[in-house]
């Protein structure tokens, strides 16, 4: 018989209506499968005790019955919030963010936060200064980052669903490492108030689910305005309506910078394979070029170090967390953040200092808010003549532990098909398009703005010919 843990929030609301299954038994499963397997995946930093999660569980509240996880580095008032820091390491939230007091409002169960690269900055979450997360289809390789804990928690069932943050593909490529559906919605639509600030013009808080129909119900709840952020546009949050699936006469492109030699040849016939599952399903598939993405990566690589220095200057040992000594304040603030920030942490600030300092401003940061716009530009032009564009979200396969961790630019480079889109502020998901040697590959879709509901509709058909969603990894092999 299916282990509840594997299904999906939608399969699970639809038993409980039906009263087909009890609601602890679902909480339950979650919990045995963090009980058998969490020693070694370690995706959470923190985790409720059992008996609290149970206790949870409200009758009458279906989605109470349904865990949640959530990324350590949003605020749930009462819980530690370590950005993966250890300069946060016994800091507790005094309130709550917006998405998680929205969660609350509708008696979500939060179980346990999850781990993360280092202030969310990096793709494997080695970069977390408490242990990395493993990856639930093999031991030995990467779950993707930042948001590595919140994915494989969904892929092995620890939780049913999770929310990841994505500032240049943090959300999207764990999904793809770990076998299951992430999106990163269009900037402004989710409130980042009580998301610790990594670069604040690309961070966006986004769902990481097991197939599409949750994906999209779990955005209905998170999005809408919000006065606390003033970046929150004003518009009325997502309204949930089960996608379809009709792609018939769709326009794709497929961007053919994105295509280029560092693509693994496996990811590749993974992504021929899925151009032809389009093209089955009626839809049109053309190559397009978007000239200046190439540029994306440096481009990002300043924009968001130079916001990460400003947004990192708070940590100063005395507003939050670690103290460490010193006899003057400034000894003590350099002390402080010598010993709580991580190596890739210093390397940022470092650099978005360098970027932003005088003399130097306008030939980083001010060519690079230049190229942010050319790149913007592009996908607009694309749009044009196109519903959507599609890329492998990870130009390689997930890799092992420590394969990159020694060369940050060769993980920089890793992030070429994510980072354009938070460039632009458009919406992108992520899904489950094939494996290779039991390894998942993920395939991106990219909207023009509010285009979430578009996104969902051309997966969910995407979803409807394939069955990779359904895939669940097995931990030795049982
Ligand atoms: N991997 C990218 C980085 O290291 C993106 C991280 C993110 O989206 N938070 O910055």
């Amino acid at each position: 018989m299916t282990n509840l843990a594997d299904l999906t929030a939608h399969e699970l609301l639809g038993l409980i209506s039906r009263k087909e299954v009890s609601p602890v038994d679902i909480v339950n499963s979650c919990i045995n499968r963090i009980e058998m397997y969490e020693s070694q995946v370690k995706a959470f930093l923190n985790i409720r005790d059992a008996e609290t999660i149970i206790n949870s569980i409200r009758e009458d509240e279906p989605y109470s019955a349904i865990p949640i996880a959530i990324k350590d580095n949003m605020l749930v008032k009462g819980q530690p919030a370590t950005c993966a820091s250890k300069i946060l390491s016994n800091f507790i939230a005094p309130y709550n963010a917006t998405v998680i007091k929205k969660l609350i409002q509708n008696s979500f169960n939060i179980i346990g936060k999850t781990n993360l690269d280092e202030f969310a900055m990096g793709s494997s979450t080695e970069n977390s200064a408490f242990y990395p997360t493993r990856n639930p289809w093999d031991l030995e390789r990467v779950p993707g980052g930042s948001s590595g804990g919140s994915a494989a928690s969904v892929a092995i069932g620890f939780s049913i669903w999770s929310l990841g943050s994505d500032t240049g593909g943090s959300i999207r490529q764990p999904a793809s490492f770990c076998g299951v559906v992430g999106l990163k919605p269009t900037y402004g639509t989710v409130s980042r108030y009580g998301l610790v600030a990594f670069a604040s013009s690309l961070d966006q808080i986004g769902p990481i689910t097991k197939d599409v129909t949750d994906c999209a119900l779990l955005y209905s709840f998170i999005s809408g305005y919000d006065p606390n952020d003033s970046t929150s546009l004003n518009m009325p949050p997502y309204k949930f309506s089960p996608p379809k699936g009709d792609i018939k006469g769709l326009k794709i492109g497929l961007v053919k910078e994105l295509m280029g030699e560092g693509v693994d040849p496996s990811v590749r016939a993974c992504m021929d394979n899925s151009i032809k599952i389009f093209e089955d399903s009626g839809a049109i598939v053309e190559e397009v070029s978007l000239p200046h993405i190439e540029y994306s990566v440096p481009t990002y690589y300043i924009l968001a170090t130079a916001e990460a220095s400003s947004n990192l200057a708070r940590f100063d040992g005395v507003r939050y967390g670690l103290r460490a000594n010193g006899k003057t304040a400034e000894e003590m603030m350099f002390n402080t953040r010598g010993e709580g920030f991580g190596p890739e942490v210093k390397r940022r600030i470092m650099l978005g200092t360098y970027v932003l300092s005088a003399g130097y401003y306008e030939a980083f940061y001010l060519k690079a808010l230049k190229f942010r716009n050319l790149i913007a530009d592009d996908f607009k032009k694309a749009f044009e003549r196109f519903d959507v564009l599609i890329s492998p979200t990870s130009p390689i396969l997930p890799f092992k532990l420590g394969e990159k961790i020694s060369n940050p630019l060769e993980m920089y480079l890793s992030d070429i098909c994510t980072i354009p889109v938070n460039l632009a502020g458009i919406p992108a998901i992520s899904i489950p398009c094939g494996f290779i040697n039991n390894l998942p590959v993920g395939l991106q879709i990219m909207g023009p703005t509010f285009s979430e509901s578009k996104l969902f509709e051309v997966s969910y058909g995407f979803e409807q010919a394939t069955s990779f969603h359904k895939k669940r990894p097995q931990i030795g092999g049982s």
